[in-house]
């Protein structure tokens, strides 16, 4: 433990060090590639503690309740300093001339990384801390941006139970995390995938995507407000076509693939199940933050070894979902697939 701590403490030095040449100029300036080595050391040191951990703290993370156990899981590391050092490197990021992408690579998956460890206030802060990096970090990085913010951040983040009942700040934010998006990346695909995880998670989202369309920058409030009639149920499914519409929004959208290290599909098969343990997350996916997506056939390789996991489902993007009910004797053909959806959306908001 003594040189655990030891070792952490010192490559928090470095990123400290990083941090101070960046500022001011200092010879040798850090490469990216330097400080994503630094940053991939706490990814790991993090997953090893977080390995060991036997109660749920995926589980706990869901109410502020149960932040004192949760935080006692841990041996005592400064992980509030090592949120803090991350926060400054992104503050000087745009300085960083070599290996920039695969800094930013290693920050987001560390901040992933340090979800689980952090206190209430930190953690309500994440959403739009991982949001504004997208205006620092090179465009190759977008998607990942939006993956992590819709599959490791906003999940755990948003619908958290604060002590005194009111809606926390994660979810306050919501409208600066979507202008933040919005304004920064240019591919509609990933303005859908994230309003359609919002949509998932928060109810009342339309205000958020009204208040972008107020308050917003120009391509922001554009595709807002693109987005809102877009979303907004049709009372007759017969006046346009939606899945046309949605071609020229979301063509691009890239599946959010299988995570498991020895995956059959080596990578390409989208993910469509989720498993919140923690430890057969770091178990089959070694170096991915928990929670951990699976392809259908990884997932059932899974279970049948471990028989007593839960696999959940995730929700598919809009495009893949038919847009009338897909039953040959249905009674209503015209069904629209929006009200099946929203039923979807209301069962998640029922569970949590
Ligand atoms: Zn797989
Ligand atoms: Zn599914
Ligand atoms: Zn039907």
């Amino acid at each position: 433990m003594g040189t655990r701590s030891a070792a952490y403490t010192l490559k928090l030095t470095s990123l400290h060090d990083y941090y101070q040449r960046l500022l001011h100029g200092t010879q040798p300036i850090p490469s990216g590639f330097d400080m994503a080595n630094t940053v991939k050391y706490f990814s790991q040191t993090l997953l090893s503690l977080l390995k060991e951990v036997r109660e749920s703290p995926l589980e706990m993370i869901k109410s502020q309740t149960f932040d004192g156990e949760r935080m006692a899981l841990y041996p005592n590391l400064d992980y509030k300093q090592l949120y803090n050092a991350l926060t400054q490197l992104i503050d000087v990021v745009s300085l960083v001339h070599i290996g920039l992408a695969a800094f930013g690579q290693a920050l987001l998956q560390c901040l992933a990384c340090l979800m689980p460890f952090l206190e209430h206030d930190l953690l309500d802060n994440m959403p739009y801390l991982t949001a504004s990096s997208i205006s620092v970090l090179p465009v190759e990085l977008h998607q990942e941006i939006v993956n992590y913010l819709c599959f490791y951040i906003l999940p755990f983040t948003i619908t958290r139970k604060n002590i005194d009942e009111t809606e926390n700040y994660a979810s306050q934010s919501i409208s600066a995390v979507i202008m933040m998006v919005f304004q920064y990346s240019s591919n509609p695909a990933h303005h859908c995938q994230l309003l359609e995880c919002l949509m998932a998670l928060k109810p009342g989202v339309v205000k958020d995507i009204l208040c972008v369309v107020a308050y917003g920058t120009a391509p922001a409030r554009a595709s807002a407000a693109k987005l809102l009639f877009y979303y907004w149920p049709t009372f007759n499914q017969n006046l346009f076509d939606r899945r046309a519409v949605l071609m020229k929004f979301a063509n691009d959208l890239a599946p959010f693939v299988c995570q498991r290290d020895s995956c059959p599909n080596a990578g390409n098969a989208e993910a469509g199940k989720v498993c919140y343990d923690h430890r057969i997350s770091i178990t089959f996916a070694a170096e991915s933050p928990p929670p951990l997506y699976l392809c259908i056939e990884c997932a059932n390789e899974i279970h049948r070894e471990h028989p007593n996991q839960t696999f959940n489902d995730i929700l598919h993007p809009m495009q893949q979902v038919s847009m009338v009910c897909e039953n040959k004797e249905c009674f209503d053909a015209r069904i629209s697939f929006i009200e099946i959806v929203e039923t979807i959306y209301i069962d998640v908001f029922n569970d949590s």
